[in-house]
């Protein structure tokens, strides 16, 4: 090592991929040869681990849930309908559940008690959730995600 300053300040700037496995062979090899060699570097790699912490222990299995979770970000079209499919179909589902748990029952007088509002309720949710549900695949197939 010849040039130690250049080569710790090309290194540094090369960890964060060499960190999340994005940075080519050539740059990895690289960076290894250098951390072998250089403490100070390893203890900004190590740091770079601590700042990231435990989500880089399941980086791995994390990754489709971050895709998700970036692409909602970056699509509030597709963040709200997807929110509003899921809250209405959670609600349709519910209402209808509701409705037969409380059941309808004929009371002294004959008249006949049933939580009828539920229906168009429990109908509108649907319709809602079905909506929403058909606007979400036409954001996702319109940006080619799904
Ligand atoms: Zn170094």
């Amino acid at each position: 090592m010849t040039n130690m300053t250049a080569d710790c300040a090309v290194v540094t700037d090369l960890l964060p991929l060499y960190y999340d496995r994005v940075c080519s062979p050539q740059s990895r090899a690289l960076v290894e040869a250098h951390l072998a060699g250089c403490a100070s570097c390893r203890g900004a790699l190590a740091a770079l681990g601590q700042n990231v912490g435990v989500e880089s222990d399941h980086r791995e299995e994390a990754a489709p849930m971050r895709a998700l979770a970036s692409l909602l970000r970056r699509n509030r079209w597709l963040a709200f309908f997807v929110g509003a499919f899921v809250v209405a179909l959670v609600g349709s589902i519910a209402s209808a559940v509701t409705f037969r748990l409380i059941g309808a029952t004929v009371d002294a007088e004959g008249i006949l008690n049933e939580p009828f509002f539920l229906v168009p309720i429990g109908m509108l949710l649907g319709l809602i959730a079905l909506g929403s549900g058909i606007a979400a695949v036409a954001i996702m197939v319109r940006r080619r995600i799904a």
